[in-house]
């Protein structure tokens, strides 16, 4: 069978978890995967994708600064080189940026944001949410090589003793658009995307004053992001990278909580298929609850910081 090529991303020489999350669900379909991680760090991000199932890893060397472009041409050129038949990525903001690039080169479809992947025939079947998550779309290709992106948080990593070649690659330094400075502004808090908890907050919280509830929720899960609805964004009560949703961030963490958030339609697009999902609401007819798996009708306020001191209580006691 042909290899597939999987796009990494990473921080630092840390592979980005949405990217290990892709590596092992193209893995379990029983491809061997040609990993490729670009820009500094690469090096460092490379020795430990053997173990998530990469068979090899091609380390593009910096070409001093990151280019979207260039980086899709050197995806696509090293899909040619191995004879794959596929290209998978996150669908982070960088893999929906370089994927759809990708794709137009190997004059292919993509298909974003998958949240089931198989082998199918001699090549793949995906799950994909279609009409803001409202139906499922099961989508097969009749392209050459099959392209997609995987939701973060919709698929297990599978971690193993294994290990894979590295080899380098020159990458291309003629990019169009080239990236020469990027300033991080969440102040090193989990993005939404990534993390396994999301506690979001909505017009319910009455104003910005009382988001601090929902930071301390957030610090004694541990491992959780701050999210917000966009109604709570327009008002700038909080930062646009926190907004979930249609025209925000969509996520599938373990455990979503949502407060003070009605649920509307456009809200439910980015956070319906959480595997667990937590709705505090005053009004118990909120269409949130239509979603929820476990609802608590009463004032965000008042039961804020009573289910923070029970997180706090349950973690002291493990
Ligand atoms: C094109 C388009 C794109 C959009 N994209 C997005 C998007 O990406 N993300 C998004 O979120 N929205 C989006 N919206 C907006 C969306 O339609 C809603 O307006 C928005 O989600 C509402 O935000 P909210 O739930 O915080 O506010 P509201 O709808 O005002 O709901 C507030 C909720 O808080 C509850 N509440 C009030 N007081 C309390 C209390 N003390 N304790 C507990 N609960 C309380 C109320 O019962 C209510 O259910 C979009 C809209 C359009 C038209």
């Amino acid at each position: 069978m042909k290899p597939v090529v999987v796009f990494v991303e990473h921080h630092a020489g840390t592979a980005l978890r949405a990217s290990l999350e892709c590596l092992s669900a193209v893995r379990s379909t029983g491809r061997s995967a040609v990993a490729v991680v670009a820009g500094p760090g690469a090096d460092q991000a490379a020795l430990t994708l053997g173990r998530f199932g990469a068979a090899k890893v091609v380390c593009l060397t910096d070409a001093g600064g990151w280019s979207p472009d260039a980086v899709a041409r050197d995806l696509a050129r090293l899909v040619g080189e191995h004879g794959a038949d596929g290209f998978f990525a996150a669908a982070s903001s960088t893999g929906k940026d370089v994927a759809p690039r990708v794709a137009a080169l190997l004059d292919s479809t993509l298909f974003g944001d998958c949240v089931q992947l198989a082998a199918y025939d001699a090549s793949f079947q995906v799950v994909r949410p279609w009409l803001a998550g409202k139906a499922l779309a099961t989508l097969r290709s009749k392209a050459p090589v099959f392209c997609a992106t995987t939701r973060p948080n919709a698929f297990p990593i599978a971690e193993t003793e294994a290990s894979a070649e590295v080899v380098r690659a020159a990458a291309s330094s003629d990019g169009k658009a080239v990236v020469v400075a990027v300033e991080a502004r969440s102040g090193g808090k989990l993005d939404v995307k990534e993390a396994p908890v999301v506690v979001s907050g909505g017009r319910g919280l009455k104003g910005p004053e009382n988001f601090h509830l929902l930071e301390e929720l957030a610090v004694a899960f541990g491992n959780a992001a701050t999210g917000a609805s966009r109604a709570v964004v327009d008002s700038g009560w909080r930062p646009h990278a926190e907004q979930v949703g249609q025209t925000g961030k969509t996520v599938a963490p373990q455990l979503y909580v949502a407060v003070g958030i009605s649920g509307a339609i456009q809200h439910l697009a980015g956070m319906r298929t959480s595997k667990v999902i937590v709705a505090i609401n005053k009004d118990a007819d909120a269409p949130i609850f239509k979603v929820a798996d476990y609802g608590i009708v009463g004032d965000a306020l008042e039961i804020l910081p009573a289910l923070t001191r029970a997180v706090k209580d349950v973690k002291s006691r493990k």
